[in-house]
């Protein structure tokens, strides 16, 4: 049976500290203004801070949505090198990336902060595209699932069920996030289907059935068909192949056949 999604996929562009203004403008210049005419796919770039203004006026008055990689959860204040939801509302972000695994890693991010930025993303008419994901340690032992549960409810503490629904997912093995060794469509639909059954059970089939739960770790143009053709999984967060270009257009309309293949 063929069934139409009925969520719409968001693929995200991470590009992590990479690119210099000039950079971002030459990506941008070189990539389609409407990417995706159908608008069946959320497209979303997220620059590095010192090019969001940039890229948020080379975008304006295309379909394509700007985020931001992290915020500070408070609006303004003493709170030295820090960027508040306020500031990315006004700069243009609609979405921005939180507890990403190389902040949980690299800067030892805990959830109980990441669900204080969720919250004030929230407040701030943010979309947070929060991740989640297991190292290989941790996969080895057979803890993904409650690795990855652990993570969801301690950043998801205290929402109710219709912030719930407005969430962007990304559910990222560590072990496959800029490592070339993308998870399979299969196992990443199943840890994403189980990820579903935990929103379900905490807040209901409603708000499971209407949040975006998206695939991230080393997707390319020539895997994403196969992700997109899952019955839950939808789109991706993507980081190396966003960075040129042409791959990442290609991964958009990747995005598209495989989201017309989706079967269940
Ligand atoms: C990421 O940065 O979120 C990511 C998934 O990176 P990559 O696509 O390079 O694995």
């Amino acid at each position: 049976m063929k069934q139409t999604r009925h969520r719409k996929p968001v693929i995200a562009a991470n590009w992590k500290m990479n690119k210099l203004i000039q950079e971002a403008v030459s990506f941008v210049a070189g990539f389609p203004k409407d990417p995706e005419p159908d608008q069946k796919i959320e497209v979303v770039i997220c620059p590095p801070f010192t090019a969001l203004q940039t890229v948020a006026e080379a975008l304006r008055g295309t379909k394509i949505k700007l985020g931001a990689q992290n915020l500070y959860p408070k609006s303004q204040g003493a709170f030295t090198g820090e960027i508040s939801p306020l500031m990315l509302k006004d700069v243009g972000c609609t979405y921005v990336i939180l507890g990403h695994s190389e902040r949980r890693h690299i800067l030892g991010e805990q959830d109980t902060f990441i669900n204080e930025k969720v919250q004030a993303a929230l407040a701030h008419d943010l979309i947070p595209i929060l991740c989640v994901g297991e190292t290989l340690e941790e996969r080895r032992q057979g803890q993904t699932e409650t690795v990855c549960r652990s993570q969801l409810l301690g950043s998801l503490e205290g929402l109710d069920a219709e912030a719930v629904k407005k969430l962007v997912i990304a559910y990222e093995p560590v072990w496959a996030i800029g490592t070339g060794v993308n998870a399979s469509a299969q196992d990443a639909e199943e840890t994403i289907a189980y990820l579903r059954r935990v929103i379900a059970e905490k807040w209901g089939d409603e708000a499971a059935a209407a949040v975006r739960i998206q695939y991230g770790g080393s997707v390319k143009p020539q895997n994403i068909a196969e992700f997109m053709a899952c019955a839950n999984i939808d789109g991706a967060l993507v980081g190396g192949a966003s960075l040129e270009s042409d791959s990442f257009y290609e991964i958009i309309q990747g995005a598209r056949r495989g989201s017309e293949r989706h079967e269940v």
